[in-house]
């Protein structure tokens, strides 16, 4: 065993025991390896040890590092990779035809972008919706109340919505916005969360989140 698949097994100890304590079903429950600024032979350890999920930040540099042709998807092509990053428009094609999930749709422009692209490029992609809970000016997401009306422009344009995903704001409770997104979500009918990070996943835990998102806890400090 390497030292990534022993991270992601003490990660996953962790969960398993979080979840027997709280009394949780987290059958469902992925971790994506965000992979972010990580070497790739760090990530084609993770792969090695048969870890599927991976997220990554920026469109390009994801590309350079994943893509089918001559990065890591050619010989892993069931790997299901997240982007957890923001979205320009600009870049939507590149995106649907790179992402399995797209966790950060955020803007009725992204909306409009990343459905035409879905239907264009005829590809299965999950979508989140990313919310801003902290109502923090520099941070992506909608803004809580703004999430019902981005939904019905999502239903407007065909685009499936299945689930929401945050980044609490530093220094608080996480748990406290982790709740609020979950109630978010169950008010409007959608299963799955997105939510902890290194940090703060022990937090998540309890919710039943669909994906927890965690980087330097199985690859180490990024380069
Ligand atoms: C970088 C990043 C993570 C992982 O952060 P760690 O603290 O390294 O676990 C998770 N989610 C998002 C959106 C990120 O940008």
């Amino acid at each position: 065993m390497n030292e990534i698949s022993e991270n992601l097994e003490t990660l996953k100890k962790t969960i398993r025991r979080l979840s027997k304590r709280w009394d949780v079903n987290n059958e469902n429950l992925e971790i994506v390896a965000v992979s972010k600024q990580q070497s790739l032979e760090k990530i084609k350890q993770a792969l090695e040890a048969g870890h599927r999920h991976f997220g990554e930040n920026r469109v390009q540099d994801a590309y350079q590092k994943w893509n089918e042709k001559d990065g890591l998807k050619k010989d892993f092509p069931e790997t299901c990779l997240h982007l957890i990053g923001p979205l320009q428009s600009n870049k939507a094609s590149e995106a649907v035809a790179l992402f399995d999930v797209i966790e950060t749709i955020d803007r009725p422009k992204i909306v409009k972008s990343v459905s035409e692209e879905i239907k264009k490029e005829g590809r299965n992609v999950t979508c989140f919706i990313q919310v801003n809970v902290g109502e923090e000016p520099q941070k992506s997401g909608v803004l809580p109340q703004d999430l019902e009306a981005l939904l019905e422009t999502c239903h407007a344009h065909s685009l499936s919505i299945e689930g929401l995903m945050c980044i609490p704001p530093q220094g608080e409770p996480a748990g406290l916005y982790f709740s609020f997104l979950k109630t978010l979500a169950d008010k409007h009918g959608l299963k799955n969360v997105s939510m902890g990070m290194s940090n703060d996943y022990e937090k998540a835990v309890p919710l039943a989140p669909r994906f927890v998102r965690i980087g330097s806890a199985i690859f180490g400090q990024r380069e």
